[in-house]
């Protein structure tokens, strides 16, 4: 079905930057060099740079940039990494990838980020990583997480697939933790054109342990030292990235005006919206707003060719692959009730006025109705 509004659409972007794009790709296939090498580097020290950070190493995607971060700052298998119940199922995953046992906190109610005073109680009990996870776009706090792991051995590994230009007191996310994870699956904020990730760190040892653990283990020298994976961004994707990088914070300015425009025009609505976190700016990745009518009005806007998507139907510790982890309904309730009311609205650059005006406009009809 061909939707009037989408819930995002990859095409015009593409369109926009066609020429720039075709040449880097068209580049990649004459210089013959297709894993490693003079295009990946170029983009990891663009990323890098753009962020503030000293060094970006190219992964295969989102997950492996986490479960390699993780891998990196020590994590070892049996560790516990505490992360939130409301995550999109990657982070999860990659906790378990790094043989990790992942120990799950609720979210806060305003803007269903992780829940600090929980994370805080589950570093003291011995977790040797935590995993915030700046949801939405909407960035964690970071003050109370940075104060929780002070005098621990807990080292903070930031999930920035969703938060790509999202800031906590003007500082981007991706630059408070050891390492950070970036993925840029199509439909992120900054996206290839097939799967991709990078960790980020400051931490010279902690890069050099991520090139060599994406690389089978090898530092070099043929000369392994533990086992790692075959996990590298590939130097198309990563071409097609340096083209789209100059223009993300743009593009992040527009997703923010969309944004400020359905707060305004849903502010009087029987909808609850994500509340800012104090000194926080997101980025915008979703706007995913909360009504106990979701289902129907999900129903209503495709009626009228309005695309709209839950994230996420399920709580990390309702899925069937997670029981083991041994919880039950009721243990995080704000992460059960959100999952059952939330719902996300069309947000992206290209995403005219008018087509968001008609999202407004439905939305509006539907509660007043
Ligand atoms: C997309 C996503 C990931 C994983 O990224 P992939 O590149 O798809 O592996 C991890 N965490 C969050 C919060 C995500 O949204």
């Amino acid at each position: 079905m061909a939707w009037r509004v989408p819930s995002f659409e990859l095409q015009s972007q593409y369109l926009t930057l066609k020429g720039e794009i075709d040449s880097a790709i068209a580049r990649v296939l004459a210089s013959g060099w297709f894993v490693l090498g003079p295009e990946l580097e170029a983009f990891e020290s663009a990323f890098a740079e753009w962020l503030g950070m000293e060094h970006a190493v190219g992964v295969g995607n989102g997950a492996d940039a986490l479960a390699l971060a993780l891998r990196a700052v020590g994590v070892m298998p049996g560790d516990k990494v505490v992360t939130a119940a409301n995550t999109c199922v990657p982070t999860v995953t990659a906790i378990c990838q790094a043989g990790a046992v992942p120990v799950l906190v609720d979210c806060l109610p305003g803007n269903l980020s992780m829940d600090m005073a929980q994370a805080a109680a589950a570093i003291k009990d011995g977790a040797r990583a935590v995993v915030p996870v700046h949801l939405y776009g909407h960035p964690c706090d970071m003050d109370a997480l940075q104060t929780a792991c002070d005098g621990s051995e807990c080292a903070i590994v930031e999930d920035c697939a969703q938060a790509h230009g999202a800031t906590f007191r003007g500082r981007p996310c991706g630059t408070f933790g050891a390492a950070a994870a970036f993925s840029f699956y199509p439909t992120k904020n900054l996206g290839a054109y097939g799967d991709g990730g990078a960790v980020v760190t400051r931490d010279p040892v902690l890069a050099q342990r991520v090139h060599t653990l994406r690389f089978y283990g090898d530092p070099g020298n043929y000369q392994h030292e533990e086992i790692g994976v075959n996990s590298r961004l590939d130097p198309l994707q990563a071409a097609i990235l340096s083209v789209k990088l100059p223009h993300l914070n743009a593009w992040t300015a527009r997703r923010r005006v969309i944004a400020r425009r359905y707060d305004a025009a849903f502010r009087d609505l029987p909808v609850r919206l994500l509340e800012q976190t104090a000194h926080a700016e997101s980025c915008h990745h979703l706007y995913p707003i909360r009504t106990d009518k979701r289902d129907t009005l999900q129903a209503h806007l495709a009626t009228l060719g309005i695309q709209s998507q839950i994230h996420y139907p399920s709580p990390i510790h309702l899925l069937p692959a997670y029981r083991h982890l041994g919880h039950a309904p009721g243990d995080f309730p704000v992460a059960e009730e959100a999952s059952r009311m939330l719902l996300s609205l069309p947000i992206y650059p290209e995403l005219s006025d008018e087509s968001q005006d008609e999202v407004i406009a439905t939305v509006c009809a539907f509660f007043r109705a």
